[in-house]
């Protein structure tokens, strides 16, 4: 599919579906600002009685529908914008399509409208038969979104997943820096339209992990499921990260020597990495040893506040 023409932005993957590297840890993150952080809504206790861990019977019935369900892509269409009026219409927080608040309970119930529309609600289920938790994380500043398993059991007994989308991804696209913006292959026009896509591709990765234990977006199954499922055409997002703000609006590059101010001193140094805020060197004879010889200290500045020096 041809992309519109636009400066060059990095298309990121959505996220890596992965095992978490230690069984327990791994909390979702610190709450962004915009985020509300509240306790598992009623969505998410919907009871799982009759599944046990790892059905296999239910798993092997998911397997056989999931492979092969197609719809239309009126029919998608009809149940995506349908999710989002619901989602303007039920959440306390979501107010508009470009919301400035979003919070746990908003997720869940998206992702609780996807699985009863498309599977008939039997993915939730299974899922909390084992254990899953969502959330928002504001430390994810180039992964639109994630799916961690973790096996605290072992790898063959009950898993517990986490579904996590970038707050700071979110809330940074549709701010300041105008562009179209693609998740998942297809135009998004508003925030919501974005965290849609990326629940999408986030549930996809679940039900993979769910019933096959394994999956990767950037192969065919999954592509398969997001494309006959949610009309997906791509596995990867070109939402705006801190790193192109940078060079949009404040024409800051890594790199660049810059100043900013620091309790009441001017500070000039050169921009190392951009994430959330940028890493600046400042060079002093206290400060630690770099490969090319000078001693830095390191200063997280956010963007605005930068000031290039050519
Ligand atoms: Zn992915």
């Amino acid at each position: 599919m041809k992309r519109p023409a636009k400066p060059s932005p990095q298309r990121q993957p959505l996220a890596d579906a992965q095992p978490a590297r230690k069984p327990s840890v791994s909390s979702p993150g610190t709450p962004a600002r915009a985020v509300r952080e509240r306790e598992p809504t009623p969505f998410a206790r919907k009871s799982s009685e009759g599944i046990s861990p790892r059905d296999p019977d239910v798993l092997h019935r998911l397997a056989e529908e999931v492979g092969s369900r197609r719809f239309s892509s009126q029919q998608i269409q009809a149940w995506q914008s349908e999710i989002y009026q619901q989602t303007l219409s039920l959440s306390r927080l979501i107010s508009q399509p470009n919301f400035t608040k979003v919070g746990r309970d908003d997720l869940v119930r998206m992702i609780q409208m996807y699985d009863e529309r498309f599977f008939a609600g039997k993915i939730l289920p299974a899922a909390r038969a084992e254990g899953i938790s969502f959330g928002f994380s504001s430390r994810m500043t180039r992964i639109a979104g994630k799916l961690v398993t973790h096996y605290p059991e072992g790898i063959h007994r009950k898993r517990k997943f986490e579904l996590i989308l970038s707050s700071t991804l979110l809330f940074q696209t549709f701010e300041d820096v105008d562009r179209p913006v693609e998740v998942t292959g297809r135009v998004c026009r508003n925030r919501l339209e974005a965290m849609q896509r990326i629940a999408e591709h986030e549930f996809t990765h679940l039900i993979e992990m769910l019933i096959w234990n394994c999956g990767n977006c950037s192969e065919k199954r999954f592509q398969s499921i997001a494309s006959r499922y949610f009309g997906h055409r791509d596995y990867r997002h070109d939402l705006i990260t801190q790193r192109e703000r940078a060079v949009t609006k404040f024409d800051v590059r890594v790199g660049d020597q810059v100043q900013f101010g620091h309790d009441g001193h001017t500070m000039c140094g050169r921009v190392n990495r951009i994430t959330r805020r940028a890493t600046v060197l400042v060079e002093n004879h206290k400060g630690q040893p770099f490969s090319d010889g000078g001693r830095y200290v390191r200063y997280y500045v956010p963007l605005e506040k930068l000031t290039k020096v050519n």
